[in-house]
């Protein structure tokens, strides 16, 4: 089976090893899909998050899901995008790489990342799309884990994007 897969819906219901969160600094929850996941896990998360003493733009942590049916949350802060001269694009490749090493690093096989900094954060969807792709190829072509990764697109906008960009080999 191709090791990186596109799906499109809510991240919150994928039944994989890992689900990804765009967090923030803080990791104490917010709007877009930060808000659906602590929505969805319930407070316990929250309450794992608030010991976590928040998460460096670029850098990851792992918690676990609670209510959610996947079985761990990785939380990555993403770079809000200023215009791409203050090194955003590195930034948002660290945060899918630091992510990547920690499923490796806990042995896990499937992964779902969300368009971490698309929303509110701004950062143009070509652009990041560019970046996540790049980015998962090149640690799959080095690392067995994590076997699978999927791509979860939310707008149609994205879909299209990945769509495209997937169709062409590495
Ligand atoms: P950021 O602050 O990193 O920009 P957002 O949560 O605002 O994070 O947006 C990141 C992406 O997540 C956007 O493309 C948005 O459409 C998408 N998104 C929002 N809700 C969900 C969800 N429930 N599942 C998957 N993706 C979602």
């Amino acid at each position: 089976m191709e090791r990186i897969q596109l799906f499109q819906g809510d991240i919150t219901q994928m039944h994989v090893d890992a689900i990804v969160n765009a967090a923030n600094k803080s990791l104490l929850g917010g709007g877009g899909v930060d808000g659906a996941i602590h929505r969805t896990a319930g407070p316990r998360l929250l309450e794992e998050c608030r010991k976590l003493k928040g998460c460096e733009t670029g850098e990851a942590k792992i918690t676990g899901a609670y209510k959610l049916p996947c079985r761990f949350v990785i939380h990555t802060v993403g770079p809000v995008w200023y215009g791409g001269e203050i090194g955003e694009a590195e930034l948002l490749a660290n945060a899918y790489r630091n992510s990547l090493k920690l499923a490796r690093d806990h042995q896990l096989k499937t992964i779902a990342f969300p368009n971490i900094s698309t929303g509110v954060y701004h950062f143009p969807k070509d652009k990041a799309a560019q970046i996540a792709i790049r980015t998962v190829r090149e640690f799959l072509s080095n690392n067995a884990l994590p076997e699978t990764v999927t791509f979860c697109v939310y707008d149609d906008e994205n879909r299209t994007i990945y769509q495209d960009l997937l169709k062409h080999e590495a």
